[in-house]
């Protein structure tokens, strides 16, 4: 079933149990599932507004291709912590014989997500597509709004997940300027409609990068594609899952970024003389991440940003098998570079953009150029028309590492003043920066059940 937008909402009368929920993506969607499933307030109120009109899908889970997998096990990724075999048991129902240790095609997971939410839902559930552009404090409660209406709510979550790129220069030119420049690497119609001999140059070698290398080089074989980053590293890929588990002991006491470092290589080390991966090592980690991220101050948060963060995302978020090996076939084939350095200097006079490469001594001729760099984290540069409101207003302000919005680790919303706004949440990837480990579904999950714990305590309190 596809929850779609039910007709738009009209302003909803007074009441004291509204709750809107800002964005459809996986992160609003299981923040509605928790608040359907867990209460059995029949006055209770959920609104989830969705720009797209359509839920489950979000950014990562609304691709077309099915060639996008999953970058985590099906055995990890159900909605419901508790009930770990939820997405294998709904594969089962439609008919599909999925291995708990595989990866499945993320536009799967968006379905999941949808079905799943409409098992729970009832007349609570309401549907607004568009974009809420303004959020104003009213009393003690919010004032929604959008291009065309005005609707109030007592309660907030924020689930607005992840922005497009920020906006590339090389040496004063504007990438936006050239003819080819994609500047939003999730828009897979643009990445279809370019030339059937295309060369392209990505940059970003990403999860993001890596999407877009397979759908521009499996839907024509004779594209070809540079994919170019700072550090030239590529996600690591998962292997056959071992059975060993590794849990490490965190040291207690202070903690600093080399530290935290020198640890891990000292686990990975006595895992190897065991005959462990160092796979298991990160996976063990997990769980601890947060509270390792809790337990580091600031300086010592930029200093891992800074040194370590760039190896430990490769190694944390991995690439499924299958998807690792097409991207070796690339390389095999000659149809893909991966470089380390960057755009150096840009040509415009010619109707093609002509690009220096680090290391490469001719310049690429590009038919395109997909900035695949990485949702942007700072609030600040954001051109989003709700982001940019709720700063003005003092409702949120960016995290001190600009990687999201400032807020507390149960997902309570900072203020320009640094106190807690009232009825304002967030769930997801926003709360990277206090949290770290706050973009996959595994603690997306989890922060979906605490956020909805906290917003009915609040509805309960009147
Ligand atoms: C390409 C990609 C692949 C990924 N793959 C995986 C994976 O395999 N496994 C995993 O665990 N994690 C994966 N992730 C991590 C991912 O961040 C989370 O799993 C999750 O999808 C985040 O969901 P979200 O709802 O917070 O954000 P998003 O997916 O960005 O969705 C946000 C939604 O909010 C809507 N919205 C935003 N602003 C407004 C507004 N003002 N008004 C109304 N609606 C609004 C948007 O239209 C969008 O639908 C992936 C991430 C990306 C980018």
């Amino acid at each position: 079933m596809v929850v779609t937008a039910s007709a738009p909402a009209e302003p909803v009368a007074a009441r004291a149990d509204r709750v809107s929920i800002i964005g459809g993506g996986a992160s609003g969607v299981l923040t509605a599932l928790q608040l359907l499933s867990t209460s059995d307030d029949s006055a209770l109120c959920v609104t989830v507004h969705e720009s797209t009109g359509v839920l489950g899908r979000g950014i990562a889970y609304g691709t077309s291709d099915p060639r996008h997998l999953l970058n985590v096990r099906a055995r990890h990724m159900s909605a419901y912590a508790d009930i770990p075999s939820d997405l294998l048991d709904w594969a089962r129902r439609a008919g599909r014989d999925p291995d708990p240790y595989g990866f499945l095609p993320r536009m799967e997971f968006a379905a999941y997500l949808q079905d799943t939410l409409a098992d729970v839902a009832d007349h609570r559930l309401t549907i607004s597509g568009g974009r809420v552009d303004d959020i104003v404090r009213v009393g003690d409660g919010f004032e929604l709004r959008t291009r065309d209406r005005v609707a109030a709510a007592d309660t907030v979550v924020l689930a607005y997940g992840n922005q497009t790129p920020q906006s590339l220069a090389v040496g004063g030119v504007d990438l936006a300027e050239l003819p080819g420049y994609l500047p939003n690497p999730w828009d897979l119609g643009a990445i279809r409609a370019l030339p059937g001999d295309a060369v392209v140059v990505i940059v970003g070698t990403g999860l993001t990068a890596i999407d877009t290398a397979i759908t521009l080089l499996e839907e024509s074989p004779q594209r070809t594609a540079v994919m170019v980053s700072r550090h030239g590293l590529l996600p690591h890929d998962h292997i056959e899952q071992q059975s060993t588990a590794w849990v490490s002991d965190v040291p207690s006491g202070p903690l600093t970024a080399d530290g935290i470092a020198a640890f891990v290589r000292g686990q990975v080390d006595a895992a190897r003389a065991h005959g462990v991966d160092w796979r298991n090592v990160v996976d063990g980690l997990r769980s601890a991440t947060q509270s390792i991220w809790a337990r580091l101050d600031l300086d010592e948060r930029q200093r891992f940003l800074a040194t370590y963060a760039r190896d430990w995302e490769v190694r944390r978020h991995r690439m499924a098998p299958e998807v690792a090996d097409r991207i070796r076939r690339y390389r095999r084939d000659g149809r893909l570079a991966v470089l380390d350095g960057g755009i150096t200097s840009i040509d415009t006079r010619g109707p093609r953009a002509a690009l220096r490469l680090s290391d490469l001594p001719d310049p690429v001729v590009a038919d395109a150029v997909v900035n695949c760099t990485g949702p942007l984290t700072d609030l600040a540069r954001s051109a989003d028309p709700l982001l940019q409101a709720l700063q003005s207003r003092g409702l949120v302000t960016p995290d001190p590492l600009r990687l999201g919005l400032a807020s507390t680790v149960a997902g309570e919303v900072l203020g320009v003043d640094g106190h807690v706004v009232p009825g304002l949440y967030a769930v997801g990837p926003p709360r990277k920066g206090t949290l770290w480990e706050s973009t996959a579904i595994p603690e997306i999950r989890t922060q979906a059940a605490e956020v909805s714990r906290l917003v009915l305590a609040r509805v309960a309190a009147g």
